[in-house]
């Protein structure tokens, strides 16, 4: 086992793998920018180190800062976290290159799983459904015009380097397509530095389910269930439960082992989400993601597992600690992800924290990085906590998410606080009975 981690990231995300650390015995290192000097994170760890100025690409994103801060301080292993290098192959293939370990998968991996022309074309060939979509890329307008009309529109053009819901535009009739084809790849260029695009039906009424893997990097693999995100807005979810709740016990027991199949095949290693479109009883692949989620801790809390010591372990090449019979569902969990925006705008609000008070009792957990006196600063994500609560089954959750909002008191910035509980006041929420199209028709409404 590693005796020390440095954690490459920031935030409620590496206070996350600090505890990990502290609880595996592991010692820890924070790397801090010069505006996160005062940051939850770099009062948490056992040693710090300032990598850069403010900005992340020469700080959170400096490989050679984030090489040198492990050298310095003889750390043996990275946590990536998500965001920022997570998923970049290059920088795991030079943490290789140094003689130290990445706590994810292989370089070989995130890069098949980074461009998502590839990364169907590979799922589908293991036997994970798709949406049907162009076989590989598509070139030219004359090709997805071709394309559309076979599949029928509504569709949608995707960036294969796409990521964070960019570079994706939806053609409802042909006369949209050539808009939507020529926006897509000048946004995936500007955004990517690769226009390269792919073509998909796009389903009108979907669910966003994944399905949350784990490998062992020798051809072992288990899946922990779904979960449910598909409150979104604009692609980026707000809310996420677990399990999810339109998914059957037998149809999670079938998907997820046509995506625990599909891990061990390839000789996966780590954590992993395999994320679908869910609809009429259909399961379509449209992306796997080779990090740890932001929405980990939902399954955490049903299957009472640490995935982030499990992370830790198979990178020091243990074997996984439960077998696919050992996860067994208890309850429900639902996690709120609490930014500092303003509504309805949903504009940044950084700022400082005068008065932080964090709710607890029975099943509630919060993730946050926040103090009183903190000074959110204006130059990374608004993600300043997450809210996760666990009950016995869906309706004491909500109640307890009810419940623990009420407690929650951030003061001095905005916050989507109001929004969460407006949403848990809406039948479709009560119910659960919503697509990934809900909440923005929702907002759309004022209702926020
Ligand atoms: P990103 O990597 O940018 O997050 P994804 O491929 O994961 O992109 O898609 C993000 C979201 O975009 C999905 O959760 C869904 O809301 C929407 N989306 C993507 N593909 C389709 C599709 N074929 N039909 C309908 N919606 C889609």
């Amino acid at each position: 086992m590693f005796d020390k981690i440095l954690i490459a990231n920031r935030g409620e995300i590496a206070l996350r793998v600090i505890r990990a650390c502290r609880e595996m015995g592991i010692a820890s290192v924070a790397v801090h920018s010069t505006a996160d000097a005062d940051a939850m994170h770099v009062r948490m760890a056992d040693e710090t180190i300032c990598i850069g100025p403010a900005p992340s690409a020469q700080s959170y994103l400096s490989i050679p800062a984030i090489i040198s801060a492990c050298e310095v301080t003889g750390a043996q292993a990275i946590h990536p976290g998500y965001g920022f290098l997570s998923e970049n192959a290059r920088f795991v293939q030079i943490v290789e290159d140094h003689g130290l370990t990445f706590i994810g998968p292989s370089s070989e991996h995130i890069s098949i799983m980074g461009d998502k022309i590839t990364a169907k074309e590979t799922m589908k060939a293991l036997g994970v459904p798709c949406v049907p979509g162009s076989e590989g890329g598509v070139a030219d307008l004359d090709t997805a015009r071709e394309l559309a009309a076979d599949m029928g529109y509504p569709v949608i053009i995707k960036a294969t380097a796409g990521g964070g819901g960019r570079g994706m535009k939806v053609a409802g009739t042909e006369a949209e397509l050539e808009r939507a084809f020529q926006t897509a790849r000048s946004e995936a260029q500007a955004a990517f530095g690769n226009d390269a695009v792919y073509i998909e039906k796009y389903l009108t009424t979907p669910r966003h389910i994944e399905v949350q893997v784990f490998g062992d990097g020798k051809g072992g693999a288990v899946h922990l269930g779904e979960r449910d995100c598909s409150l979104q807005r604009r692609h980026q979810k707000v809310l996420e439960e677990a399990p999810g709740p339109s998914i059957s016990g037998e149809e999670r027991a079938r998907i997820g082992k046509v995506c625990a199949d599909a891990v061990a095949e390839i000789g996966y290693a780590g954590a992993g989400t395999i994320e679908f479109l869910y609809e009429n009883g259909e399961f379509y692949f449209i992306e796997m993601n080779t990090r740890l989620q932001v929405e980990h801790p939902v399954t955490e809390a049903i299957f009472g597992v640490d995935l982030v010591r499990e992370q830790i372990r198979v990178a020091a090449g243990a074997p996984l600690s439960f077998a696919q019979e050992d996860l067994k569902i208890n309850g429900h969990a639902i996690e709120a992800r609490i930014n500092a925006e303003k509504l309805p705008s949903f504009a940044p609000s950084p700022g400082r924290i005068t008065q932080y008070h964090a709710p607890g009792g029975l099943g509630v957990r919060i993730d946050s990085a926040l103090y009183d006196g903190y000074r959110i600063p204006p130059y990374y994500d608004s993600l300043i906590g997450k809210l996760i609560v666990h009950g016995r089954d869906r309706d004491e959750a909500l109640a307890r998410m009810n419940r623990a909002l009420g407690e929650l008191i951030v003061d001095g910035v905005d916050t989507t606080i109001p929004l969460f509980r407006a949403l848990l006041e809406e039948e479709a929420v009560k119910t659960g009975a919503y697509n990934i199209h809900w909440l923005e028709q929702w907002l759309a409404q004022g209702e926020a």
